[in-house]
């Protein structure tokens, strides 16, 4: 990566995200709109009476593997609606190796089922504004991405149209809800698309896992009515967000699942979560579905916020989440503003180039937040600086 100039430069600072929406910086307590602990479980007393060892002691192939980790895989397939799940130890290591894992030739003829013959081109369609994870796992695998814009899946299908006479598995690779942008991926409409054109599907559900769709899994979560996910997907997402824990996981069929334990490096060398964590997925896991007033809450907040920020004359994109950007453009400009609301008691992200391309506030809500932060912090905004 080329050398960051000295306003670029970036530095970690101590801080302590405490309950209800709040963290504790320099002795000083602020409302906390730069989390993803989107339901506010990090500090719910019932993931914190987790128990266990702080270690696993190996990893999953050598004696990793703990009898929970393997109940909440099958609890969270049934909960996704795929066939099966795998745990992972977070969503950056499940997007840097599993995609390289996912792209490797001896895979190809396994899932097309082209009698063992394998298939050595790929033909890979990226959202142009893919997770830095993501963009670092396929570029590990070194495969060429066609790049699409961003959430438009009409220039995606343009694209599979033109490619639709060239060899190779077409694989699509995007996110159900977006981290910038706070956007939504059409799934239905991309579904539609991958059987169209026999493309293999992989969606990150980072944002959207313990928030959106059924029960609150995801937007690729199907309804026990709906059956189980297809073979040509896989899901990813990670407990690291609303599910106030960490680590993450792949949502898909068994004969993946199979291939990821025998293939995918992130996963057979790495030491496998500890069971006091996965005592709190666990939690997470069994509450998560019936929180919908929580997940009702923090969307009407979402858009109670977007409204405010609009009759300020402030941009928030293609948000439709808890995800609200407010793009500013001037990265100077950006980042006064994010100071001048932490002197006024507020967290916000401050996020530029080259992360993104426009520079932005990048506020996120958690279902502990109230009308009246949220009016606060548009009182402060409102004020000009
Ligand atoms: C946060 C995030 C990840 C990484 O997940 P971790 O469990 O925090 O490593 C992956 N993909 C997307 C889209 C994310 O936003």
């Amino acid at each position: 990566m080329s050398q960051l100039s000295e306003s670029r430069h970036r530095q970690i600072r101590p801080s302590q995200p405490i309950a209800d929406g709040r963290i504790r910086i320099d002795d000083r307590e602020l409302i906390n709109f730069a989390g993803n602990d989107y339901l506010g479980l990090c500090h719910d007393p019932r993931l914190n009476q987790a128990e266990g060892a702080t270690g696993s002691g190996a990893s999953p192939l050598v004696v990793g593997y703990h009898p929970k980790a393997q109940s909440i895989e099958k609890y969270l397939a049934t909960l996704k609606g795929s066939a099966t799940a795998l745990i992972m130890n977070s969503g950056f290591q499940t997007n840097a190796t599993v995609l390289s894992a996912l792209l490797r030739d001896t895979l190809h003829g396994k899932l097309y089922n082209h009698q063992g013959i394998s298939i050595p081109k790929v033909q890979l369609f990226c959202d142009r504004f893919n997770h830095a994870s993501l963009h670092f796992g396929l570029s590990a695998a070194q495969v060429h991405q066609k790049r699409f814009r961003h959430n438009d899946l009409e220039h995606l299908e343009s694209l599979l149209k033109k490619s639709s006479d060239q060899e190779g598995v077409r694989i699509i690779v995007t996110e159900s809800v977006f981290s910038m942008e706070g956007d939504r991926l059409d799934v239905v409409a991309l579904r539609a698309l991958g059987q169209k054109y026999s493309a293999f599907l992989v969606i990150d559900e980072a944002h959207a896992t313990g928030v959106l769709g059924c029960r609150g899994m995801g937007l690729c979560a199907l309804n026990p009515d709906q059956g189980v996910m297809k073979e040509n997907e896989l899901v990813i997402g990670t407990f690291g967000k609303a599910l106030g824990s960490f680590g993450a996981y792949v949502a898909c069929s068994a004969v993946l699942r199979d291939y990821l334990i025998n293939y995918c490096s992130g996963y057979i060398y790495s030491t496998a979560l500890p069971p006091r964590i996965l005592e709190s997925i666990d939690q997470a896991l069994q509450i998560i579905p019936s929180m919908s007033k929580e997940r009702q809450h923090l969307q009407q907040l979402a858009q109670f916020l977007r409204d405010g920020l609009r009759d300020l004359s402030l941009e928030t994109g293609p948000s439709t989440t808890q995800i609200v950007p407010v793009l500013i453009g001037d990265e100077a400009t950006t980042m006064e503003l994010k100071q001048h609301l932490h002197n006024k008691g507020f967290v916000v992200g401050g996020i530029r180039p080259p992360t993104v391309a426009t520079a932005r506030l990048r506020i996120t809500l958690t279902a502990k937040h109230t009308v009246e932060d949220v009016t606060a912090l548009l009182k402060v905004l409102g004020e000009g600086f």
